[in-house]
């Protein structure tokens, strides 16, 4: 056993105390403002479907909402920096439900940073999670490393959740092992396709994705044109319908089997545009907005932009068959939303070798036609934000809500206006945090 001598102990407690006032005092003074940001007097909308708040107070702590409401009844705490968003309109970030985030084997830069500059795009363009249904080989593995390095933030890009591959299968017993095999590699979501033609997957191949995707605890959605794949795959247990049904009104059958088994349907409208739009040099082309993407797009609009392809696109039968095919589709999106099914935001941006999808700009052209298909502008952010959440089950993304990831999308007007106004871009915050725009910001 030590000594210790009475006048030591009474030394050493002494030192002990002025340490611990010492801590406890600098606690004090710290913890109170330790990243914690009010952001005050600006009209939310929350992604949820409720009546926007009128100067709102919203307050960050460590990237994520704390509260949200009226000033009286929200505590902005001591020492909290304050932003003065009078005037603005903030909504959560975007979520594209339907992305990809392929590279381009040409471009000569490393895929990290292809994936990085492509993630950034979306960010700029206020899109704050891409959920990509496809990859490829060259960008699978990368695509999976960024999402997870995103949970260690704080992030200067939209956040990325993966399907990694697509699952395929020329058995059941295939399938089930690309799905084991994705499964292994901790993807976010598995995603197949039913095309509507001879090469497709058996419905006993792709059922077997689902069921092997269900004993992984994993959701599924599925690529499809026609209703009675859409159904099919839903009668199997799919999640999520991943474009538009586009050969026929949708039936009251697979309306109320959308609903009662929490089926959410992504129109991707902007995809089909794609198809047939470069047929002429489209105006917007030479719009500000899209040319803030000039860095990604550029090689792009070059090739577009070639009289002898736009001819082709103009002679070529399966293009000009999706013209009708929007429609169509356009008409089932207002049938689908009128009926209470859960919308999601997609655009099949970022697809390999489909050029002419705009990772960033066609989420903001989607929203526009989705208004102009018929949703109300309140409508089309619900799903591009909570409904793009609930597709994906990312619990913690797409709504403004005490314990949701602060990923805002501050505008200069407001979007239940005009939808237009979401490119109205004041800032894009991401885990709380302000994204440093390159494209520049009023
Ligand atoms: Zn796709």
């Amino acid at each position: 056993m030590i000594r210790i001598s009475t006048r030591l102990a009474a030394v050493a407690l002494a030192i002990l105390v002025a340490l611990a006032a010492f801590f406890v005092q600098r606690s004090l003074a710290q913890a109170p403002d330790a990243g914690v940001i009010a952001l005050t007097g600006a009209r939310v909308i929350d992604g949820t479907g409720r009546a926007p708040l009128g100067q709102a107070t919203l307050v960050i702590r460590n990237g994520r909402i704390e509260a949200v409401g009226a000033p009286a009844a929200v505590n902005v705490p001591a020492g909290a920096t304050r932003v003065d968003m009078s005037g603005k309109t903030i909504m959560p970030g975007m979520i594209n439900a339907h992305a990809h985030l392929n590279i381009d084997s040409e471009v000569k830069m490393p895929v990290r940073d292809q994936l990085v500059q492509r993630l950034r795009t979306y960010a700029e363009y206020g899109v704050t999670s891409a959920v990509s249904l496809g990859s490829t080989q060259a960008d699978e593995l990368e695509g999976l490393k960024l999402r997870d390095e995103q949970a260690r933030g704080p992030l200067d890009r939209a956040r990325i959740f993966t399907g990694g591959l697509n699952a395929v299968g020329k058995t059941p017993d295939e399938a089930r092992k690309s799905v084991d095999r994705l499964a292994d590699l901790k993807v976010d979501i598995i995603k197949f396709h039913i095309n509507g033609t001879p090469n497709d997957m058996t419905p006993d191949i792709w059922g077997a994705i689902i069921d092997e995707s269900k004993k992984k605890g994993l959701r599924t959605a599925v690529h499809i044109f026609y209703l009675k794949d859409a159904q099919a795959s839903v009668d199997k247990g799919v999640d999520v319908i991943a474009h538009s049904v586009r050969d026929q009104d949708v039936s009251k059958q697979l309306i109320d089997d959308l609903k009662r088994k929490n089926v959410a349907y992504i129109p991707t409208l902007t995809r089909d545009l794609s198809v047939f739009i470069y047929e002429t040099r489209p105006a917007f082309f030479d719009d500000p907005f899209f040319l803030r993407g000039k860095a990604l797009y550029g090689k792009e609009v070059a090739t577009l932009s070639e009289p002898a392809r736009q001819e082709k696109t103009r002679n070529d039968k399966q293009a000009q068959a999706i013209k009708p095919a929007l429609q169509q589709a356009n008409k089932n999106l207002k049938i689908l939303s009128d009926a209470g099914v859960t919308i999601a935001m997609g655009t099949d941006s970022g697809a390999a070798n489909n050029p002419g999808r705009w990772q960033g700009y066609f989420e903001q052209v989607e929203v526009e036609y989705m208004v102009k298909a018929g949703m109300t502008p309140m409508q089309t952010i619900v799903a591009a934000t909570g409904g793009s959440a609930r597709a994906a089950k990312l619990d913690d993304l797409g709504t403004i809500q005490p314990g949701k990831q602060a990923d805002l999308l501050v505008l200069n007007a407001n979007p239940l206006d005009d939808i237009r106004n979401t490119r109205q871009i004041h800032s894009v915050w991401i885990g709380g945090r302000r994204l440093a725009m390159a494209g520049g910001t009023k």
